[in-house]
């Protein structure tokens, strides 16, 4: 691809103090060249981001709401350039960067159509309490690699209709989305309020412990998000953390077992496993496990894996190399202690490709159980008794999501009650949308996006107490 990429700082198209290759997961080979910046650019980005927020966020919301609105417009209008970049960069099949791009731009029009309401808490007996809303100021953005452009819609969006300015930091390994994205704002916003910086993995804590930075809203794995939290403690800065998950689907004894299979298989394949909120294991009862399994083992053979730029392609390549590693380690593990029914070895070919696996008669302390796999590889395990196997899903120092499956909706429900994490789906997988919050518990995250809640992470609540001076 012969295409210059920029950083976006202070309304500029600038270049980087160096550069570095990005790498298209199908082949192995790089395909662009990302500029990379250092200290000084960084401190530019957020001197710039500082500056533009006292006329931002004295900007009436009605109109900050319009320019979040048109950059919708103007996501939308270049999807499909937006869409073949990201399955380049990312690996996902095309349709679904479609979908990613068809995603985004719905949330940057929710997020525009949402508003903070002052909230009157007291008005009695001449004391009026009157809770208002202010922006923070500015907002540090990183995100990673699995969804660049939709996880920096869920922060941009709130961020900018609230009234405060950002710097986005993308992953390393997909960061062209979010310097075409860039260009758009170049064109749209007012200079500073939107700004792009790359680093290699090495200069986000510039970010997370910058006195200028009020808050830093992180979408990444656990790891990472255990180092921003305590980075971001030194200034006492606003965190909200989008953290890992190993999110179980319990089937209940219910339910058809072919049907639910074909449904935890969507939930656990889509993006090649690559979702936080994927289903990376499945508890299935002992008297439908074999038929359940068989039926995921028959899917995952028919896959079709390929080059995302190619039409009918179902699942891509793991995005990065080092990821690719750790799923091949979790795979050499996993066929030592169970029964690998379908795919469990790397493709022979260029890039990182490894098929749908379904591997069943693991022990719940295997790797592949504990551990987030980040992978099409799904672990399929035996239950014979609920109390049981609820108390096995909330064995975890995760807790994003979950699914149950099951006919009798009072009964799932109940199970799903049960389920320590954020959210947990009934009969549904994936089931995102940014007018329901979504948050992680334990080790899941900290604060949470979307909804008004999500809204609300990017403000201070601000109470005005008055009463009258009594007369002299
Ligand atoms: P990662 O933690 O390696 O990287 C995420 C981002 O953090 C990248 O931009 C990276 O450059 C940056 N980073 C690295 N070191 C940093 C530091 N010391 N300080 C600040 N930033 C730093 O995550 P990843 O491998 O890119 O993404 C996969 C993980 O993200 C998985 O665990 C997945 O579950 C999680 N995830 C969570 C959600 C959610 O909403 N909860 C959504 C998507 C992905």
């Amino acid at each position: 691809m012969e295409r210059d990429f920029r950083m976006l700082i202070d309304g500029e198209l600038v270049e980087g103090a160096t550069s570095f290759e990005v790498i298209n997961p199908a082949t192995g080979s790089a395909f662009a060249q990302c500029p990379k910046a250092d200290r000084a650019l960084i401190d530019r980005a957020v001197a710039a981001a500082r500056r533009a927020f006292p006329a931002w966020s004295a900007t009436p919301i009605e109109q900050r709401a319009a320019l979040v609105d048109k950059l919708a417009d103007a996501l939308e209008a270049r999807a499909g350039e937006f869409a073949s970049l990201l399955t380049s960069e990312q690996g996902k099949p095309l349709d679904q960067a479609m979908f990613e791009m068809m995603g985004s731009i719905f949330t940057l029009r929710a997020f525009a159509a949402m508003r903070v309401e002052p909230k009157t808490l007291r008005e009695e007996g001449g004391n009026t309490v009157i809770e208002h809303r202010t922006p923070l100021g500015v907002v540090a953005s990183i995100t990673p690699w699995n969804f660049p452009v939709i996880l920096l819609m869920n922060k941009l969006g709130p961020a900018l209709v609230t009234g405060n300015t950002m710097v986005a930091k993308p992953a390393p390994t997909t960061p062209l989305t979010t310097l075409l994205f860039g260009e758009i704002c170049r064109d749209i916003l007012p200079a500073g309020v939107f700004n792009t910086v790359c680093d290699q993995n090495d200069l986000g804590e510039v970010l997370t412990t910058h006195p200028d930075v009020d808050k830093v809203a992180f979408t990444g794995s656990t790891a990472t998000g255990k180092k921003v939290m305590a980075a971001a403690a030194q200034g006492v800065k606003r965190v909200t953390l989008e953290l890992g998950g190993n999110d179980a689907a319990i089937v209940l004894d219910d339910v058809d077992p072919r049907q639910v299979a074909q449904k935890v298989y969507g939930g656990a394949m889509a993006n090649a496993g690559q979702i936080c909120v994927a289903i990376k294991r499945a508890y299935v009862p002992e008297p439908m496990y074999d038929e359940f399994c068989d039926e995921l083992a028959r899917l995952a053979r028919e896959a079709v894996v390929d080059d995302g730029a190619k039409q009918g392609t179902q699942v891509g390549p793991i995005q990065n190399k080092m990821q690719f590693e750790k799923v091949k380690a979790l795979l050499d593990d996993a066929r030592q202690r169970g029964t690998v029914l379908a795919g469990g070895e790397a493709l022979d070919r260029p890039g990182y490709f490894i098929p749908p696996t379904i591997v069943r008669d693991l022990d719940d302390d295997a790797p592949l159980v504990r551990e987030e796999q980040f992978g099409p590889v799904l672990p399929v395990l035996k239950y014979d008794d609920i109390d049981d196997v609820i108390a096995r899903a909330n064995d975890s120092e995760y807790g994003l999501g979950g699914t149950v499956w099951g006919k009798d909706l009072t009964r799932a429900t109940d199970v799903a009650k049960r389920i320590d994490s954020g959210t947990v789906w009934v009969n549904q997988y994936l089931a995102i949308d940014p007018n329901i919050p979504f948050r992680g518990s334990k080790q899941s995250g900290i604060g949470g996006e979307l909804g008004e809640a999500g809204l609300h992470e990017y403000t201070q609540p601000h109470i005005i107490n008055v009463v009258a001076l009594e007369d002299a």
